[in-house]
């Protein structure tokens, strides 16, 4: 039988974005599978339902339309309520495959209610950090964008140009700009930055940054670093609570020099690391900006709202915005298309569904198998809850 595969507009609030674009649509297609995609999926990035239909693909009027054929259901965001009919991921065929973001160390009851819906779901944000799923890798491609769209923000309110001038009207200095956590959307912060000609510095508590840091152009802030914070899978490490405030002490004459400062340290399946504190937004700049991409999780500085901007009496903006990558929903959405056909692509075989469960990205990836949570790390959570 052929493989039904489908792509549903997405309906959380401002996300644009669309898991599969007519580009890999087509290839899919091509090699036999059935693509059904909802009426409008792709308008939010450019993509119109003649450009699926162009790709070989079936477009379909509505969710529950397509939902009723879906043997895999590629998704951007994990399944929410809709307005008419209940919850998507209850629309959803029992048997059928899932693939999204689902983000399921931080959503336990949505990870219960995949195993209640006989779901199989796997996630996108769970793909191991190994070369093999270098193309797999969505967290990657998306913080990518997000350090790169953070710049933008950050440039488009500060009151001043970024790189340096030299005009019969006089000299303009550049822009100072600080990047704290040099991982992928920092590093890409960080050449954003450079490109658009400003004086970058970054910092990181993992040592290997240094290089990377370096190679952009950039200046890496390693006095009193301490000894390597740098944990298995090439992430950082929680800090000791004396070694956090050593750090924020570093920090603090960056911040207070800095015209931008974008701050996007994480810790896996932590709450983000304090390294802006009220008295250090106090100290920074008449009309500087800090964009913080860790506002999802808790924020880098203390006075983020996570979902807002907002401006301090010295005319200090703090960007708290969250999904970035939906603002930039083009490229975002050809990156992730890219990984979610290549996991697709490892389950699939002559276009028949037949995963290897025991190949270590779709063991990583699988959070549900018809209705069961097989994913060991999650199946830990909720033994220590129930236990709690
Ligand atoms: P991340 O999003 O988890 O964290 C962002 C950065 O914040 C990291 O560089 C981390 O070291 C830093 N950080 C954490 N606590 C900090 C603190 N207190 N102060 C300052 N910085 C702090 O990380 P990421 O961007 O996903 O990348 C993590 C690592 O994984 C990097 O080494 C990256 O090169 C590597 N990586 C490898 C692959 C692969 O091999 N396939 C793919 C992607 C990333």
């Amino acid at each position: 039988m052929t493989l039904k595969i489908a792509v549903p507009k997405e309906i959380t609030h401002d996300e644009n974005r669309v898991a599969l674009v007519p580009r890999d649509a087509e290839r899919l297609t091509r090699s036999g599978m059935e693509v059904f995609v909802e009426s409008g999926a792709g308008l939010g990035a450019d993509y119109t339902d003649g450009d699926y239909e162009k790709a070989g693909a079936t477009v379909v009027p509505n969710a529950s339309d397509l939902y009723g054929v879906a043997d895999v259901i590629l998704k951007v965001q994990k399944p929410t309520e809709t307005e008419a009919s209940g919850h998507e991921s209850e629309m959803m065929r029992q048997g059928a495959v899932l693939i999204a973001l689902l983000d399921p160390l931080r959503n336990p009851s949505l990870v219960s209610r995949l195993a209640d819906c006989k779901l199989t779901s796997f996630s996108m944000d769970m793909v191991p950090r190994i070369t093999r799923s270098q193309e797999m890798d969505a967290l990657s491609s998306q913080s990518t964008v997000a350090g790169y769209k953070a710049v933008l923000m950050a440039a488009n309110r500060l009151g001043r140009m970024m790189p340096m001038m030299v005009t019969a009207a006089g000299s303009i200095i550049p822009a100072k700009v600080l990047v704290l956590g040099a991982g992928v959307a920092g590093l890409q912060a960080i050449a954003t930055a450079r490109r658009l000609g400003a004086v970058v510095k970054g910092f990181d508590v993992r040592a290997a940054a240094k290089e990377q840091v370096e190679s952009l152009g950039a200046e890496f802030i390693d006095e009193h670093l301490q000894e390597d914070a740098e944990a298995e899978g090439g992430y950082a490490r929680e800090l000791s609570g004396d070694q956090q405030e050593r750090n924020r002490q570093v920090i603090h004459r960056h911040v207070q020099e800095s015209d931008i400062v974008i701050t996007t340290a994480l810790i896996p399946g932590r709450p983000a690391p304090l390294l802006v504190t009220k008295e250090m937004v106090g100290d920074m700049k008449q009309g500087a900006v800090l964009v913080d991409l860790a506002a999802e999780t808790g924020g880098n500085c203390e006075l983020t709202e996570p979902g807002e901007i907002v401006q301090t009496d010295k005319g200090v903006s703090l960007i708290g915005l969250t999904n970035l990558p939906a603002t930039v929903p083009v490229h975002a959405s050809e990156m992730y298309s890219r990984n979610i056909s290549k996991l697709l692509g490892l389950m699939v075989q002559d276009n028949q569904w037949s995963p290897d469960y025991e190949d270590e990205i779709l063991d990583a990836t699988c959070i549900t198998r018809e209705g069961e949570i097989v994913h060991s790390r999650i199946k830990e959570q909720f033994r220590d809850q129930a236990a709690t």
